[in-house]
């Protein structure tokens, strides 16, 4: 079956329904122009909101939903942008249809995804990103009695682990691979942040009687059809650990295809954008964790001035700056604390598969000097995901920067390339990555 067409125009477009997207839509409704959001999940929220239940977060959560419906935003959920085929226009893909969303203002609130690092064995089956064990678990995957390791580095980890064992896991061990001395000025930073604060001592009430061990990661995991058990490295001994799912992620890596295929300026991974959240491209605004991994405060507050100087409140963005900081200042003291050790480098084996779309094992990429003659000579990063995956972990495993990104930023139906190249549209949209 052909895809529908369909056509909408906004004063304000937002992608991106998380807590970043979702200010922005509200600040910008609430002056009166015609507002739309888009994220390509099913519900709004984001990672940390989606399917949230009965704790804290879901009262922010709530707050935040009644204020889109109070001020009439618009929202397209299940729908994905993948291409833009001119200034103020951009390509979306939804389950049968495919949209053509015009805008005069852009706020671009794409989030972040983990961070995954290859390590013998990671691919067996039970092997799983740590946000995304919790997301399965979200939408029924029963964990009850099962043994999970959470292993990876960031906060995200306690969160998880927290999450799981309330979903009846078990939990045999966290490996957090920051030493114990950046942990423990963490630690004694949290002080300056009360919020923070709170939300540490309350994980750590959730999380007590589980063994938390720093300085430490997966070596290699081990069995035959799934998951049987993972080597870590403790403090320098190795330690075998049985489990049934092995949760692993090194903290966030910022979501930057989109923004970067629409001109805007890149810095350390991160989008450029000035005080009030306005990318170098202009009438493109950015929030959330594409500025930067801080967490869903700087992301809300973020989302805020974008959506309030989309719709020329500057005044009432300025205010918000203070806040900003403080939370900017959290920011780098994550990134401080979480920054990988050069010990991970030496996970990966000759035989230990990087790409996992296109089965590229690391002695493959080693010859080469750049991402481009890698991809060229060996097809890594030209999966299904694009890079997603393997482009950050080389990227800390050799250095090498993913040199460009082309349309589709992610996978469309070709039926919609195609009906979306016709004369009237002006232009082709690229072809396929
Ligand atoms: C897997 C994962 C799990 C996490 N779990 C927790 C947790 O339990 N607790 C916690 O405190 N923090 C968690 N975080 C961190 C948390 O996501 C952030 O602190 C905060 O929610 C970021 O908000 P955001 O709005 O910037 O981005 P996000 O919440 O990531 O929202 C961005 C949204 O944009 C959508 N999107 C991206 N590109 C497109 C596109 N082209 N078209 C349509 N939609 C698009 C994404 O699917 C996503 O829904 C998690 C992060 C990740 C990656």
């Amino acid at each position: 079956m052909l895809s529908r067409e369909l056509r909408e125009r906004f004063d304000v477009l937002v992608v991106g329904g998380g807590p970043a997207g979702m200010a922005a839509a509200v600040r910008a409704a609430e002056c009166g122009v015609r507002v739309g959001i888009v994220d390509d999940n099913l519900s709004l929220g984001g990672q940390i909101w989606r399917g949230a239940s009965h704790d804290d977060q879901s009262k922010d959560a709530a707050r935040w939903s009644e204020g889109m419906q109070a001020a009439r935003v618009t929202t397209l959920c299940g729908i994905r942008i993948f291409d833009q085929p001119e200034p103020g226009v951009l390509l979306a893909e939804g389950l049968n249809d495919v949209f053509e969303l015009s805008y005069k203002h852009l706020v671009l609130a794409t989030g972040a995804r983990e961070r995954f690092l290859p390590f013998p064995g990671w691919t067996l089956p039970n092997v799983m990103g740590a946000g995304g064990l919790q997301a399965m678990v979200k939408c029924g995957l029963p964990v009850r009695g099962k043994r999970v390791v959470v292993a990876g580095s960031g906060p995200l980890l306690l969160a998880v682990a927290a999450f799981l064992r309330k979903h009846g896991a078990a939990i045999p061990m966290i490996c957090e691979q920051a030493s114990w001395s950046s942990l423990a000025r963490f630690g004694a930073s949290l002080f300056t942040y009360p919020g923070k604060l709170k939300q540490g001592l309350q994980l750590r009430r959730e999380l007590s009687g589980i063994l938390f061990a720093a300085n430490s990661w997966p070596l290699a995991v081990h069995g035959g059809q799934t998951l049987e058990s993972v080597t870590v490295s403790r403090s320098g001994k190795s330690e075998i650990i049985p489990c049934d799912y092995l949760a692993c992620g090194f903290h966030l890596v910022p979501n930057i295809e989109l923004p970067l295929l629409l001109g805007c300026e890149v810095q350390a991974g991160c989008v450029r954008v000035d005080d009030f959240q306005e990318t170098t491209v202009s009438k493109v605004f950015c929030a959330g964790e594409p500025t930067g991994i801080g967490g869903v405060e700087l992301s809300l507050i973020e989302g805020q001035i974008a959506g309030l100087a989309a719709t020329g409140r500057t005044t009432e963005a300025k205010r918000l700056f203070g806040e900003r900081e403080k939370a900017r200042r959290f920011a780098q003291l994550l990134e401080r604390t979480f920054r990988l050790r050069g010990e991970i480098r030496g996970l990966p084996s000759s035989a230990t598969i990087v790409c996992r779309c296109e089965d590229i094992q690391y002695s493959r990429l080693r010859p080469h000097k750049s991402w481009r003659e890698a991809k060229l000579h060996s097809r890594c990063g030209m999966g299904p995901c694009q890079g997603r995956v393997c482009g950050p972990a080389v990227q800390f495993l050799l250095g090498w920067d993913s040199d460009s990104v082309r349309p589709p930023v992610f996978p469309a139906r070709v039926e919609n390339l195609a009906a979306l190249t016709g004369p009237q549209h002006g232009q082709t949209t690229g072809g396929l990555a």
